[in-house]
């Protein structure tokens, strides 16, 4: 591995400044003054721009959403934006989920991996650039946001109020870099007439709803209930009675929300029980229609795929709203689609008499010629410190800063057959893979330099 010899010496630098980080249980919370995303993420900020003044970076907090270490000079800028917030911890850790435990040759604790590691692998990266003393004819920024996983305000800030970056890469993704990332669109299905009593499951809109407790009136038998949920692919389930209802607590699988097929939903799979068991009810039906257990978007008039890939759908969270029960629905759309054709696609689908559904925002896919000059110097980088020649860049599911940061695209920090756990419980980081990230870097900056 080119570089190895340099980051060697860094390994107990790079941990004390990993858990300087992952110590902050920086998920979003609610904004108050100087802290748009809630006190800690705020506070993990500026602890990650005092390190980074510490390494002798020149630093800006931009009104607390985020901030930068710069080095270089002249008005262009390379740009690498990493985030500090996380996704709730979650149960079932092992370890302190806000403590860096190392375990042989892993890293454990939220964040490690997604995304306070690549923060510190970036930083590190500028940092073994620096004291090579390369000429730098453009600035080198490592944005820090803290926004990343609840909609990227804090990137949609800078890009309004921040200078524009020329090239660069978000190191939130998968190596050896992706060039597509497909489309977004929210939407919140809305129940209309339901006896489900309550129902309540997940926490957050890009993950797969891994736990969901439904209570509803006991008017099935409760065997067929259980014979209905055993039938599922839930991880575990439990069904009490209590004055003349009964609990359902269903576990899923987490997983991100561009891949939920990887996860199993806990209220989906509750809703198809609930109705193979014979509870016949509106709310029931209606999500089995038009959300369903195949993620596929068929439901909804979406069933589209592409050559470089299909078309996903989630369920996040199920929650009581003021009208009914609603459920949050991320769906990622193929590259070669646009917002306009999504919207014309899911409108027959969105409304009938049992409930319907709210097309919240539709955001336009990403798309980079696989030969332009970002895409291939960052191939190039990777090839030449990994000594890897198979890997291709690809097209994902997407959601990563760089369809909110102009210019840039998602670069690393896991390997594509990686299993970091992220946004799941016992989130990890190889260490020999952080170090390969720092190196990967390097070459990066070097190349994004030169470009
Ligand atoms: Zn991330």
């Amino acid at each position: 591995m080119k570089y190895r010899e340099l980051v060697e010496p860094l390994e107990q630098d790079m941990l004390a400044s990993l858990q300087r980080l992952v110590k902050y249980n920086s998920r979003k919370g609610e904004p108050e003054e100087n802290a748009p995303f809630g006190k800690v993420p705020a506070a993990c900020l500026d602890e990650a721009l005092q390190m980074a003044s510490e390494m002798g970076f020149s630093t800006h907090n931009l009104d607390h959403y985020c901030g930068w270490a710069e080095m270089g000079e002249g008005e262009e800028i390379i740009g690498i934006a990493a985030h500090l917030d996380i996704v709730p911890a979650g149960d079932g850790w092992d370890t302190d989920p806000f403590t860096v435990v190392r375990k042989g040759d892993r890293l454990y604790g939220r964040g490690v991996s997604d995304d306070k590691g690549a923060a510190v692998a970036s930083l590190y990266a500028m940092k073994l650039v620096r004291e090579m003393g390369v000429p730098m004819k453009r600035r080198v920024r490592l944005l820090l946001g803290t926004d990343e996983e609840c909609g990227s305000g804090c990137m949609e800030y800078y890009r309004t109020h921040g200078e524009p970056v020329t090239m660069g890469f978000t190191p939130d993704g998968n190596f050896p870099g992706i060039y597509g990332e497909k489309g977004h669109c929210s939407m919140v299905l809305k129940s209309k007439n339901t006896r489900i009593l309550s129902m309540e499951g997940g926490f957050v809109t890009n993950a797969v709803c891994d736990h969901c407790v439904t209570k509803i009136p006991a008017e099935v038998s409760k065997e067929a209930l259980e014979k209905a949920l055993a039938a599922t692919p839930l991880k575990g389930f439990t069904v009490t009675e209590e004055d003349g209802a009964f609990v359902i607590d269903a576990q899923g699988v987490a997983a991100h929300a561009s891949t939920p097929l990887l996860g199993v939903n806990a209220a989906s799979y509750t809703m198809k029980a609930l109705k193979d068991a014979g509870f016949e009810d509106d709310f029931v039906n209606f999500y089995l229609d038009r959300i369903g257990t195949g993620c596929d978007g068929d439901g909804i008039g979406l069933k589209i795929s592409d050559d470089y890939g299909p078309l996903t759908l989630n369920n996040g969270i199920v929650r009581k709203g003021e009208e009914g029960f609603e459920c949050t629905i991320d769906i990622r759309y193929p590259v070669t689609f646009n917002a306009a054709q999504i919207r014309a696609f899911a409108e027959p689908f969105t409304e009938d008499e049992r409930g319907k559904v709210d097309i919240l925002a539709v955001s336009e896919p990403l798309f980079y010629p696989r030969d332009s000059v970002l895409v291939e110097s960052l191939l190039a980088a990777w090839r030449e410190v990994t000594g890897d020649t198979e890997l291709e860049p690809m097209v994902i599911g997407g959601g990563t800063y760089a369809q909110h940061v102009p210019g840039i695209i998602a670069f690393g920090c896991e390997m594509p057959d990686g299993d970091n756990h992220i946004h799941d419980r016992n989130e990890s980081l190889l260490v020999e893979e952080w170090k390969m990230q720092v190196c990967v870097y390097v070459e990066a900056i070097l190349k994004l330099l030169e470009a």
